[in-house]
């Protein structure tokens, strides 16, 4: 099985519009599963229309459900002796102090320091419920989906725990494409995204601000060694900058896989709860991204 990962450094450049698109045009050939990483705001199931399905119909438990993907310290009040050491050590100021330490459950990241510092062993750290996990069935295959919970931080974790489920719901029906959407910017869930990835497709538009992060997202991928290609979507936006995106990759001899053109038959589609290659086939944006699945197919 091949894995495919979607990023684009900059959000809103149409990353989910593209990972669903791409799945529909290659399920013709391919057998995919599909996995929305981006767990502060996964909507690749909107763009895919599809319904939810009790998780517990196709995992063997039901708590698969909720996801315990981060510790957090608290605090056992009847053995606390009010040293208040656990505030001193405490580097992310997690611990309020009134007449007895009070930890504060948002900002705390489980270091356990305080743990160690207690004198009587009235603080635990322990994993606690951040996020949840959903499979969503859709007309193109199945959605493995994290949502971390309102507040949490560790969508690093959560990443990890959605890439291994949909890798496992892969293996199940034999699937040969993971297909991943995955999360804007460069840090800990996008890392958690492309491990084990055999290619990254990187979306950008024609603007400063998409191209700066492009860049930033794609010294991640070079320090890990992984190919990519770039999609270049609205690319005749009226006042893009397309120019400089196709001397930026030219400088840095990276493949421009496509080019979406700006077309108003895209919202349109999403408007209508579809994907324009099925509402509208023989829009320009429909044929280039039939082009751009034959060349993805391709390399598969
Ligand atoms: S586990 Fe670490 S971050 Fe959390 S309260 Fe204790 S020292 Fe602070
Ligand atoms: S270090 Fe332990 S005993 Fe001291 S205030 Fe903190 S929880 Fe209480």
């Amino acid at each position: 099985m091949k894995e495919i990962v979607v990023l684009s450094g900059k959000g809103g450049t149409g990353k989910s519009s593209l990972t669903g698109t791409l799945a529909s045009l290659l399920t013709e050939k391919h057998t995919i599963v599909l996995a929305d990483t981006d767990v502060d705001a996964p909507n690749l199931h909107l763009v895919l229309a599809g319904k939810e399905k009790e998780v517990s119909t196709i995992g063997k438990e039901k708590e698969v459900s909720t996801i315990k993907a981060s510790d957090k310290a608290s605090i056992e009040y009847d053995m606390c002796s009010r040293c208040m050491e656990c505030v001193d050590v405490c580097r992310f100021d997690s611990i309020l102090v009134t007449d007895q330490p009070i930890i504060i459950p948002h900002s705390c990241e489980g270091c356990g320091a305080c743990n160690l510092v207690c004198p009587t062993g009235a603080v635990q750290v322990g994993p606690v419920i951040n996020g949840c996990l959903r499979i969503v069935e859709t007309p193109v295959g199945i959605i493995v989906s994290g949502e971390l919970n309102i507040g949490e931080s560790s969508s690093g974790k959560l990443v990890e725990v959605v890439k291994n489920r949909a890798r496992a719901e892969a293996d199940s029906i034999g699937a040969d494409l993971l297909l991943v959407d995955g999360p804007p910017g460069i840090g800990c869930p996008v890392i958690a995204s492309v491990k084990k990835a055999d290619y990254i497709l990187l979306v950008t538009e024609p603007t400063p601000s998409a191209l700066h992060d492009l860049g930033r997202v794609i010294e991640t991928i070079v320090f890990f060694g992984i190919p990519c290609g770039v999609v270049l979507n609205r690319a005749d936006l009226p006042g893009g900058t397309r120019a400089e995106v196709v001397h930026y990759l030219q400088k840095n001899n990276l493949p421009l896989l496509a080019e979406i053109p700006y077309d108003l038959a895209m919202p349109m589609a999403l408007a209508e709860g579809e994907l324009v290659v099925k509402a509208y086939p023989q829009a320009i944006s429909s044929r280039a991204y039939v082009e751009l699945s034959q060349k993805v197919g391709e390399m598969l």
